[in-house]
């Protein structure tokens, strides 16, 4: 149980991008593809610049595309999340209070076990291990979600805490998604500092007990985020 709670030292997130992908767009926009016009006569130098110009293009627009595929994964995962706390909500109704185990909300309130993935997360995208596994019912799990809740169900850790700033949970998906694609290798704690320092600190998505999904910064720590 304890292990559902608790949050990897290593994860991070970052909020502020913009710098990386605004440079991208600027570049690209002084580089138009009519510019080769003027060497559309000898046959050989023009193809060559081509290619040359096409690798330019799709290497300086690939911040770009990579943001846009950033922010729709986010809507999808704040939209997983809403999902989430109608089936949080609909439990606590029939139960009178949230479940002791995030798993006891499939397969009624969450039916689909695929639910408990971030959309952002795909078998091979990321170096490091961002899948959890657990028992429940007799039965193993596997998720990448964090649910802090849970920390409500301790006596001890209840009374030293805001137990409504408490969330419900949260993704660290797309922190580890924007390291990771910055180094194009493993995210080391040097190396995480290095992307903090150049383009500020990424953000999570976090599901609240009032429903709403806040993006907050990834060095926030502890069960109040
Ligand atoms: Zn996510």
């Amino acid at each position: 149980m304890i292990r559902l709670l608790l949050r990897p030292a290593s994860r991070r997130r970052c909020s502020d991008n913009r710098e990386i992908f605004e440079t991208g767009a600027v570049v690209a926009s002084s580089r138009p593809v009519t510019s080769i016009q003027p060497f559309l006569g000898p046959g050989l130098p023009f193809a060559a610049l081509a290619v040359v110009t096409v690798a330019s293009l799709v290497h300086w627009t690939m911040p770009i595309r990579q943001r846009i595929q950033w922010q729709v994964e986010e809507k999808r995962c704040v939209l997983q999340l809403h999902e989430f706390h109608r089936a949080f909500e609909a439990y606590r109704r029939d139960n009178g209070t949230y479940p002791r185990h995030p798993m006891a909300l499939y397969p009624k309130y969450v039916r689909d076990r695929g639910s408990f993935f971030c959309p952002a997360y795909r078998n091979g995208r990321f170096h490091r291990p961002l899948v959890e596994k657990t028992r429940y019912a007799g039965n193993w799990f596997n998720y990448t979600y964090y649910f802090p809740y849970l920390v409500l169900h301790s006596r001890e850790e209840a009374k030293r805490i805001d137990r409504a700033r408490v969330p419900l949970m949260f993704c660290g998906i797309h922190a580890e998604a924007r390291y990771e694609a910055d180094h194009r290798q493993p995210v080391t704690p040097s190396r995480r500092r290095d992307f903090i320092d150049r383009y500020g600190v990424p953000y999570l998505p976090v599901l609240r007990q009032n429903g709403r999904v806040d993006l907050v910064d990834d060095l926030v720590r502890g069960p109040e985020l």
